[in-house]
């Protein structure tokens, strides 16, 4: 709009008369006089006045009028220069005040003048006020908003929308960002005439997106030119978290039901064909007891997987000894490990305190080790490292602050690129029988993930097929209180 002005201006003073204002005075004067010259002319002739009457009175009729005028075209003018002085002036600077006073033939023309400006200026100033706010409120919701009019032009888009189609649309096709024939009929039917339409649909891409669309037209007068606003709603979320609850139950399902059924299939050999087989027995309880044992680890680590997603949110604040927890988890899986000819190998030295709850760091390295046991190759040794992260290293930066970093390595067959993104979720497994025969949950790493995540620490897997496997930890360290503010620890 302000932009507008000056062309506008322009306009103006192209059309104003070229004339002098002498030569107008005189026309006008000499136009305004001319009834009163023929009447005098009509006395002179009808001889009621002489022609020096007739002169001396034509004379003052002109010089009157002449006058009068004159004053009219100052103040005409005075007016000109205000109303371009009004055009002129920047909504933030005060108006310009108007000419006082008034002459016979405009009076209280520049005051009325001055409170249309005052008005008008107002009412601008309520309505950008308003498109402020309005585009405000577009540019802060988060849902993408489209406003289309006729023949499907886009009108105004949101941030929102535009990062969807993945760039502004405004003034072009709307078919050129959202190409859906469901989507575009509903438009149409809008346009046409109908009040509402919903339309669900997909946009392909590297992640398909999952949207609800609703068409709603538009009131003519809020807008002469939209008739049409699409108001989108991304659910590719709630459809992955419909899609995850409903797959993790029926992965806990098929991990249940199949110890339940050899147990239930055991159980009946055991009262029918084998009742009297002792030998048979002693084998089928052994391995009955195995998968009670399969079914209570899963119940184990299920539960302590909702367990620490609730308190996901709440950082632990105690501090635990790294070097420690590692000793005593090695400790309980030595005994698996030597059956298998393996060694576990710690280095930990000079570490500072980890801040993390001791119990649940415990089962992260449990997890990382007995998973080092399973998986490795038999006659080898299993090390683990523990040192702190040197100072502005990459380490430091990834964590964001002072930490530890913590890697098991195992030799053995390591894990293809591919599934490595994915070992984190759960009952996501490289070799699912390969890891019910040695007795996994298919839960370990997604715990573990949980664990570091609570602790806002940082899980890492490197691994090559044939060159074993490096799990690291990254956990913040306690940052040391300097001697003078310690306060003593309870021991
Ligand atoms: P599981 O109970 O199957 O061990 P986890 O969540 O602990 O479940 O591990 C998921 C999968 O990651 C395992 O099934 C295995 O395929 C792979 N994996 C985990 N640790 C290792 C390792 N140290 N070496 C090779 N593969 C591993």
């Amino acid at each position: 709009m302000s932009e507008a002005a000056p062309e506008h201006r322009n306009e103006i003073a192209s059309t104003a008369d070229p004339k002098p204002d002498w030569v107008r005075l005189l026309l006008a004067t000499a136009v305004l006089c001319l009834p009163a010259v023929a009447v005098l002319f009509g006395l002179l002739i009808a001889g009621a006045i002489s022609l020096g009457t007739a002169a001396l009175c034509a004379g003052a009729v002109l010089a009157l009028m002449a006058v009068m005028l004159n004053r009219h075209f100052r103040r005409v003018r005075a007016l000109t220069r205000y109303l371009q002085r009004l055009r002129a002036t920047d909504d933030d600077r005060p108006l310009p005040t108007a000419p006082t006073g008034g002459d016979l033939l405009s009076p209280g023309l520049s005051q009325a003048i001055a409170e249309t400006a005052r008005e008008q200026r107002e009412r601008r100033r309520d309505l950008e006020d308003t498109m402020v706010m309005n585009a405000a409120v577009l540019a802060g919701l988060p849902d993408p908003l489209i406003l289309v009019g006729q023949n499907r032009r886009v009108l105004r888009l949101n941030p929102a929308a535009e990062s969807l189609l993945g760039h502004d649309l405004s003034g072009r096709e709307l078919a050129l960002g959202i190409r859906n024939p469901d989507l575009l009929a509903a438009v149409d039917a809008v346009l046409r005439g109908g009040e509402q339409e919903a339309v669900a649909f997909t946009i392909p891409g590297k992640v398909e997106r999952a949207m609800a669309a609703r068409v709603l037209r538009l009131p003519a007068a809020a807008h002469a030119q939209a008739s049409v606003m699409i108001a989108l709603y991304d659910l590719t979320g709630v459809k992955q978290s419909e899609r995850m609850r409903a797959d993790f139950v029926a992965n806990v399902s098929h991990e249940l039901r199949t110890p339940l059924t050899s147990l239930i299939g055991f159980i009946e050999t055991l009262r029918g064909p084998a009742r009297d087989d002792a030998e048979a027995r002693e084998r089928f309880l052994k391995i009955m007891e195995e998968q009670s044992h399969r079914m209570s680890r899963l119940v184990d680590d299920l539960l302590s997987l909702s367990r620490i997603e609730l308190q996901e949110h709440t950082a632990p604040s105690s501090q635990s000894d790294v070097g420690q927890i590692l000793r005593s988890v090695a400790s309980t899986l030595e005994l698996e490990a030597a059956r298998r000819g393996m060694r576990v190998e710690i280095a930990a030295d000079a570490l500072p305190p980890a801040v993390g709850d001791r119990d649940e760091l415990t089962q992260v390295f449990q997890n990382l080790l007995d998973n080092a046991v399973k998986y490795g190759e038999d006659n080898t040794v299993i090390r683990v490292s523990a040192r702190p992260l040197a100072k502005g290293g990459a380490g430091e930066r990834r964590l964001g602050r002072a930490g530890i970093k913590i890697s098991v390595f195992n030799e053995g067959e390591g894990i293809e690129r591919e599934h490595i993104p994915r070992l984190t979720e759960r009952f996501y497994r490289v070799d699912s029988r390969r890891s019910r025969r040695l007795g996994g949950t298919g839960l370990g790493l997604a715990i573990v993930k949980h664990i570091i995540n609570r602790h806002r620490g940082v899980l890492e897997i490197e691994s090559r097929p044939d060159e074993g496997a490096t799990f690291s930890v990254y956990l913040p360290a306690a940052v040391e209180k300097p001697a003078a503010l310690a306060t003593p620890q309870a021991s």
